[in-house]
């Protein structure tokens, strides 16, 4: 388990936490909740639009579940999905 870990998983992960895998859809209202809730300080609001200043995050995508607009994707794999959140959960 360690050495697929270290070997498989662990590079597979630091290709997937790359930021520039988002995109911002049209539909962005500028309300920055992206920005404000990013654990990882990783989204900046400039110009009313969310902007991802960190090369990785920790990829919780919580940006991308939380937008009222659903305007946050993650390549073209999210937008079929829709977004979930618990419902325990605040936004
Ligand atoms: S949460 Fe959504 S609508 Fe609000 S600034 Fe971020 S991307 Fe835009
Ligand atoms: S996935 Fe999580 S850590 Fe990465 S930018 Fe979005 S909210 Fe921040």
């Amino acid at each position: 388990m360690p050495y697929f870990t270290s070997r498989v998983a662990l590079p597979e992960y630091e290709k997937m936490r790359k930021t520039s895998h988002f995109t911002l859809d049209d539909t962005c209202i500028g309300c920055g909740l992206c920005a404000r809730k990013c654990p990882d300080k990783a989204i900046e609001m400039r110009d009313g639009r969310p902007v991802w200043v960190k090369e990785r995050c920790i990829m919780c995508l919580g940006c991308l579940h939380r937008c009222p607009k659903f305007a946050i994707q993650y390549d073209d794999r999210t937008r079929e999905h829709g977004q979930y959140r618990h419902p325990g959960t605040r936004v």
